[in-house]
């Protein structure tokens, strides 16, 4: 169990074992052994039930105490393995006063496990300014990692995984979700975002607008029985689910990395930004084009202000 300082383990805090024969220890055998004192994140599945870890597992058996976004949700995850631990809640609504009591339950030694409602706990879902007060104070930390929508999405989208960008939830709002989209157009990496089925179509349509054309995967129902990734640029997608109307179920959306167009220079990208002005505001149009481009914002902006100025 690493702690703040880097020293590994230390004050009988050891790391969890991660031996898997202990883990799957059933459980009507002895009881078990008593988990080292710490905050545990536990990664839980996505859809897939059997996407659970051995250890993950074997620290919500365990624990003193299971911390849980929703507790009968989590309380039929655990049902399934045969696991009767003692659960308590902590969401967003009720983070502020259920930190303190998890944080004294710490501070006397004991394991508390947080898990989320699916996935990893921390990715956007509660349990940040948990981890922030147990390494302030001192308390060992650890994770037993799974699934992530995100990096399943990614895996899964074709599209380049060498770099990404995690950008969580667009704003629901218009005009701050496209202002956001506009600030990650010159993000050298391919982006994920965790999206809502009912908004996007109108996503698709501001990424395509903002970022270009670039290819994108829509990861829809990741594990579970309708799973499905389409796989096409981004204006491809946008005209699928304008027509279609928002699909069922959850989804992530994957946009390919700009094109690395040190080309498109000169005539081009007069050509370009020229397209790009007609009906837009130079403000609009030089984002538009430094999207699609990948060339820096302000040389595409003054370009197009020159441009503009000729008219
Ligand atoms: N912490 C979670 C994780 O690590 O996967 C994510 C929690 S976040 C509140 C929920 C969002 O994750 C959904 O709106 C959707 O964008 C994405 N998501 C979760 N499960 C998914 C699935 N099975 N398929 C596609 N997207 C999923």
């Amino acid at each position: 169990m690493s702690r703040r300082t880097g020293e590994g383990t230390s004050r009988g805090h050891a790391g969890a074992k991660s031996d898997a024969s202990e883990a799957s220890q059933p459980n009507d055998a002895e009881p078990a052994s008593k988990l080292p004192g710490g905050l545990y994140l536990v990664a839980t599945p996505i859809g897939n039930l059997g996407d659970i870890t051995l250890r993950a597992l074997d620290v919500l058996r365990r624990a003193d105490l299971v911390a849980c976004e929703d507790t009968r949700l989590t309380a039929k995850l655990l049902a399934r393995y045969g696991i009767r631990a003692r659960l308590t809640p902590y969401h967003d609504h009720n983070a502020e006063r259920a930190r303190a009591p998890l944080l004294a339950r710490l501070a006397r030694g004991q394991a508390v496990a947080l898990v989320s409602d699916a996935g990893t706990p921390l990715i956007s879902d509660p349990g940040f300014k948990l981890l922030r007060a147990c390494l302030d104070a001192g308390f060992a930390v650890t994770a037993a990692p799974g699934p992530s929508a995100a990096i399943v999405a990614l895996v899964l989208s074709g599209l380049a995984t060498d770099r990404f960008f995690f950008a969580g939830f667009l704003p629901a709002r218009a005009g701050a979700r496209r202002k956001e989209i506009a600030g990650l157009a010159q993000v050298p990496a391919t982006l994920l975002f965790f999206e809502s089925a009912k908004r996007l179509p109108e996503t698709l349509a501001d990424l395509a607008e903002l970022l270009g054309n670039r290819e994108a995967a829509v990861a829809r129902e990741l594990t579970k029985l309708f799973e499905e990734v389409r796989r096409a640029p981004l204006s491809e997608l946008a005209g699928q689910y304008r027509e279609e109307g928002p699909p069922k179920g959850e989804v992530v959306v994957v946009v390919g990395p700009p094109q690395k167009t040190e080309a498109v220079g000169g005539a081009d990208l007069d050509a370009l930004i020229e397209r790009a002005l007609e009906g837009s505001s130079v403000r609009d149009a030089a984002t538009r084009v430094a999207g699609v481009t990948g060339l820096p914002r302000r040389k595409v902006y003054a370009r197009a202000l020159a441009l503009a100025r000729k008219v």
